[in-house]
C-alpha cells in the first residue's frame, strides 16, 4: 500500500526533493532518501510504509519513557519501518535501518483499526508513535493522531526530533506528549555517529516547548563518546535556556548495540552524570539500569517522595492533584 508523500517539490521532470526533515534529500527517479522509506517513482514521491506495521504492542507510558504524563497508565505503541539517522549504536537496527522491501513481518493495519484497538484496552491512554522514527511514517502517523484526537485518546511521540519546522507544526496540535532524543552536545556527535546534525534537534526541542507540549527529553550515554561532564553541563544549560528547568531528563544506559562494541557505560559514569544533572534540572531519572535512586520522583522544594517507580511500574505516594502533599508545590505532571 502505497501515499503519496507530504511536503515535497518537483526538482525537474522526474527528481524531487523531499522536505520532510533536515536532510532535504534531492531524489532522482527510482531512488529513496536516506531513511530509505520514501522513494520517488516517475516524479511522485511515495511514503513506502504507510500503514506497514512492524510492531504493536500495549506499553506502560513509563516504557516511551515518559515519567510525568498518566504515570501508572498504558499506551497503545506502534512502530513501523525506517529512520533518517543512521546512529552507529541503534537500539532497533532491524526495524529502522532497513527498507520495506527488505522487512517480511510488516502487518498492514489501516489507521481506524489501530484507534479501534486503542480503544479496545482498558487503562489505555491512546497511541505512542515508537519503536522506529515516527518522521519517517509521518503520513501514517498523521491520520492516526487526528482520529485519535476526535476520540478524546492521547497521542505521544517518541522521536529523534529530526524533522523540519512546519510538518512538525501541522502535527503538534495533534500530539499531547513528546518524549525527543537527544542524542549529545556536539555536532561533531551528530555527525559522526548519526549522519545528522544538531541544530535542528534544539530547534524541535524549542518548537515544542513553545506550543506549551508535554515534554520529556532522552540522553544516551555512551562511554567515551559524550560521557565528558563538561560538555554535558553545556548540554544541561542549553536545556534549561530552551525549556527551563523543569524539563525531565532521562539518562539512558548505552549496552553494545548493531555496529557499536564498546562496552557498556559503567555504572559510576551514570551515577556521576546523574549528579550533575540533578544540580541543574528538578527532574532528573535513569535509565537501562536497575536498583538506582535515578527512579523516583522526588519534590523539588521539600524533598519528599511523590512517585515510587519500580521498573515500568507508577505509585503515587505523595502527590495530589499534581501537587505534592507536604508542601503544595506545583509538580510537572500530566495526570
Ligand atoms: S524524510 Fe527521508 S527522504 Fe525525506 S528528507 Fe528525510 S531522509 Fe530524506
Amino acid at each position: 500500500m502505497l501515499k503519496e508523500a507530504q511536503y515535497y517539490q518537483k526538482k525537474s521532470e522526474t527528481d524531487v526533493i523531499c522536505g520532510l526533515c533536515p536532510h532535504n534529500c534531492e531524489i532522482p527517479d527510482g531512488k529513496s532518501g536516506i531513511c530509505k522509506v520514501r522513494t520517488n517513482r516517475k516524479g511522485i514521491l511515495y511514503s513506502d510504509n504507510y500503514c506497514k506495521v512492524s510492531a504493536i504492542h500495549l506499553d506502560p507510558v513509563e516504557k516511551k519513557p515518559l515519567y510525568h504524563f498518566y504515570p501508572g497508565k498504558n499506551i497503545l505503541s506502534v512502530g513501523s519501518i525506517g529512520c533518517n539517522l543512521k546512529c552507529k549504536f541503534c537500539q532497533n537496527s532491524s526495524i529502522s535501518q532497513i527498507s520495506v522491501s527488505e522487512f517480511d513481518n510488516a502487518k498492514i493495519i489501516r489507521p481506524e483499526l489501530i484507534v479501534s484497538e486503542a480503544e479496545k484496552h482498558r487503562n489505555n491512554i491512546g497511541v505512542a508513535y515508537t519503536y522506529n522514527e515516527p518522521a519517517v511514517w509521518y503520513e501514517f502517523m498523521y491520520e492516526i493522531a487526528v482520529k485519535i484526537k476526535k476520540k478524546k485518546l492521547k497521542n505521544v511521540v517518541v522521536s529523534n526530533g529530526y524533522i523540519n519546522e512546519k510538518p512538525l507544526s501541522d502535527l503538534i496540535p495533534y500530539i499531547d506528549a513528546f518524549n525527543i532524543d537527544i542524542k549529545a552536545f556536539t555536532d561533531e556527535f551528530y555527525r559522526k555517529q548519526t549522519k545528522s546534525s544538531l541544530k535542528p534537534v534544539l530547534n524541535t526541542i524549542r518548537q515544542i516547548h513553545s506550543a506549551g507540549k508535554h515534554l520529556e527529553l532522552t540522553n544516551l550515554i555512551i562511554p567515551g563518546l559524550n560521557d565528558n561532564p563538561e560538555i554535558f553541563k553545556e548540554l544541561l544549560n542549553e536545556i534549561i535556556n530552551i525549556s527551563g528547568k523543569n524539563t525531565v531528563l532521562h539518562l539512558s544506559r548505552y549496552f553494545p548495540n548493531y555496529k557499536m562494541k564498546r562496552n557498556e557505560t559503567p555504572h559510576d559514569t551514570m551515577m556521576n552524570l546523574f549528579h550533575i544533572a540533578e544540580q541543574f534540572l528538578n527532574y532528573v531519572y535513569i535509565g537501562n539500569m536497575i536498583n538506582t535512586e535515578g527512579n523516583n520522583t522526588y519534590c523539588p522544594n521539600c524533598g519528599e517522595l511523590l512517585i515510587i517507580r519500580n521498573r515500568y511500574m507508577s505509585r503515587l505516594i505523595g502527590i495530589t492533584n499534581s501537587k505534592c502533599d507536604k508542601c503544595n508545590l506545583k509538580i510537572p505532571i500530566v495526570n
